[in-house]
């Protein structure tokens, strides 16, 4: 305490304070300080699991108590951001300038606002500039540039940007022919064009989007629908012949199966012909006779010389000279 500045002092006296008063004035004694934890855990039904929504709000209870201890801080401490919603931005709507979405006031419009040609081509630098940037410039009736397919003044400027195209979100949601975006697997697979080619730049322009799936996977790249299928058209000879090669590439997959198939086949005889031949060796054991015996064969009515094998019990005739 004897290193606080006299300002921090009064702080932590204010708070001592401060957390004196909210005792005097507690409901139950659920809520005295240190018991912080207990009293979260009261509140919570014993079937509601452990998650990071209650461990934010444990925190935040404990980040309470470390105040009413008198640190100094229970005063500043901010809201703490709920982890489960992601991510988002707090916009500061009180810094926030209303911008009348872009278009002309009537103000503007009536007024003597007659630009020189000076100003119109610092604002056409301005535009590009934040086309450049990812701003979106303000739309001007008139000059503004238009949707191809429909006419209206609210492109999507990352299309135009990136792709060189003017449409709007509407008629990129109706034309997915034309404007749907593509997974680079997806312009593989079905348009069959190469790494190379889809990397480059300038064969087919593409945007970069974080993956969805990890973030510390590479960036998607994300081609537009028509761009991709005039570079495949035109490498493979239209819609026909990347039909057909398309074709001749499944008919060659198709082999390739049927080829493993059969040499999988070919493989499991081989070793089942092994199998046999070395059962077959196995078999072929050189007999060791033990001793000759004579046995009296009742059916002949004679007498055998018989020697049989000590390792499998074979019995061998012998002959009788
Ligand atoms: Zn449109
Ligand atoms: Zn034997």
């Amino acid at each position: 305490m004897s290193d606080l500045t006299p300002a921090q002092s009064r702080l932590a006296a204010l708070n001592r304070l401060k957390a004196k008063q909210k005792l005097a004035s507690a409901p139950s004694p659920a809520s005295a300080p240190g018991q912080g934890v207990q009293y979260v855990n009261k509140r919570q039904p014993a079937n509601v699991p452990t998650s990071a929504r209650n461990m934010v709000e444990h925190q935040a209870q404990a980040g309470d108590n470390h105040g009413e201890k008198g640190n100094g801080k229970g005063e500043e401490m901010p809201m703490r951001r709920d982890p489960g919603l992601g991510k988002y931005f707090e916009y500061d709507l009180s810094k926030m300038k209303n911008s009348r979405g872009g278009f002309l006031t009537e103000e503007d419009v009536t007024g003597d606002r007659i630009k020189s040609l000076k100003e119109l081509a610092a604002e056409k630098e301005r535009e590009l500039r934040q086309i450049r940037e990812g701003e979106e410039p303000a739309i001007v009736p008139g000059r503004s540039p238009t949707c191809a397919d429909c006419g209206s003044l609210e492109i999507d400027h990352v299309f135009e940007k990136t792709f060189g195209v003017r449409v709007c979100r509407k008629c990129q949601k109706e034309k997915p022919e034309k404007y749907s975006l593509l997974t680079k697997t997806e312009c593989k697979e079905d348009y069959l064009l190469t790494d190379p080619e889809l990397r480059d730049e300038d064969l087919i322009p593409h945007l970069l989007r974080p993956n969805p799936y990890a973030s510390n996977y590479s960036n998607m790249m994300l081609f537009m629908r028509a761009q991709v299928e005039k570079v495949a058209y035109e490498k493979w000879g239209g819609d026909e012949g990347l039909d057909e090669e398309w074709e001749r590439r499944e008919e060659f997959k198709k082999r390739k199966r049927e080829e493993k198939f059969e040499a999988g086949l070919r493989d499991l005889r081989k070793r089942t012909r092994n199998n046999l031949y070395q059962r077959k060796q196995d078999a072929q054991h050189v007999h060791e006779y033990e001793d000759v015996e004579q046995v009296y064969d009742e059916e002949e009515g004679s007498t055998k010389v018989v020697q049989r094998c000590f390792g499998c019990g074979a019995e061998q005739e012998m002959e009788v000279l």
